[in-house]
């Protein structure tokens, strides 16, 4: 481990007893150094993190079953585009079952809400990116009212019954839920605004949303509170420092790869009677 982690990404980052109302989003837990040191050692663990990742690949297409599912949280420009940018993208491609959930179709509405989550699990080897996932139906769902309390309320149980059987069956789940201050969000949109290159980013109701920022932090605590167990919990990610997040991220992947005890697929043939072949051929 670098000798700027003074503690583990994962365990610094544990959600545990956490209170988001007094989370200082620009700390960088765990982290010691600077801007250049997190970005030097970003560029090193991405390299490790893309090997894992190739075994993983590997081992899937030889029939392991096993998978990894990063669940991205958070508001708007929290960062989530980023990590998948960045992150994500310095992975093979191949491996990556990446999936982004919005405001339910007409289709998806008719069904239950884990309906479209079921449908993009990731499969064997494979790593999934879940940008949004399940926890909008107990985050916007619950700030909006979108659908009554007697509804929303039985699903944080449910999420988890749910993420225990995806547990069994083999997916490693890490969960990240990133926290920017409202201060930094008004100058992320800021910038959406001032940059044309920005402005697909930009949705006009995240200015109306800004001011459901305390009914969206009970509905991230309660997130936080009632589904971080043991077998998928929650890592709560200060994300003011991009630089930071992304480093952050990558250490929980490459922990959550390094704990699969990832080996190369053994030779499903005779290597030297191969080589051999070839020779002559
Ligand atoms: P992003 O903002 O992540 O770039 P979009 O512009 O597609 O992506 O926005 C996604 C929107 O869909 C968010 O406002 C989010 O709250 C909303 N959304 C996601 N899931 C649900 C859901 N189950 N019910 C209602 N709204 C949802």
């Amino acid at each position: 481990m670098s000798p700027n982690w003074t503690t583990p990404a994962a365990a610094a980052l544990r959600a545990d007893g956490l209170r988001v109302a007094d989370l200082d989003t620009s700390a960088t837990p765990g982290f010691t150094g600077d801007k250049a040191a997190g970005q030097q050692l970003l560029a090193e663990r991405t390299v490790v993190l893309s090997a894992l990742q190739e075994k993983l690949y590997a081992n899937g297409r030889s029939g392991d079953h096993r998978n990894v599912l990063l669940v991205l949280q958070g508001m708007d420009t929290a960062g989530k585009g980023g990590i998948v940018r960045h992150v994500i993208g310095s992975v093979d491609p191949q491996g990556v079952d990446h999936a982004s959930f919005g405001v339910p179709t007409p289709e998806e509405q008719r069904h239950h809400y884990l309906w479209r989550i079921r449908k993009a699990l990731p499969r064997g080897g494979q790593l999934g990116v879940f940008d949004r996932s399940h926890y909008e139906d107990v985050l916007v769902v619950r700030v909006h009212d979108l659908v009554p309390p007697a509804e929303w309320e039985p699903r944080y149980d449910e999420i988890n019954e749910f993420e225990r059987e995806l547990v069994a069956e083999g997916t490693t789940i890490v969960k990240v839920a990133m926290f920017v201050s409202l201060d930094e969000q008004k100058k992320r949109l800021r910038e959406r605004l001032q940059r044309p290159e920005k402005y697909w980013k930009f949705n006009p109701s995240d200015i109306d949303e800004r001011a459901f920022w305390p009914q969206y932090q009970a509905a991230y605590q309660a997130m936080l509170d009632r589904t971080s167990t043991e077998r998928a919990p929650w890592h709560v990610i200060p994300s003011d420092r991009k630089w930071y997040s992304r480093l952050a991220v990558t250490e929980l992947l490459i922990d959550a790869l390094t704990a699969l005890d990832l080996h190369w697929p053994a030779a499903q043939f005779d290597v030297a009677e191969q080589l051999k072949r070839l020779e002559t051929a």
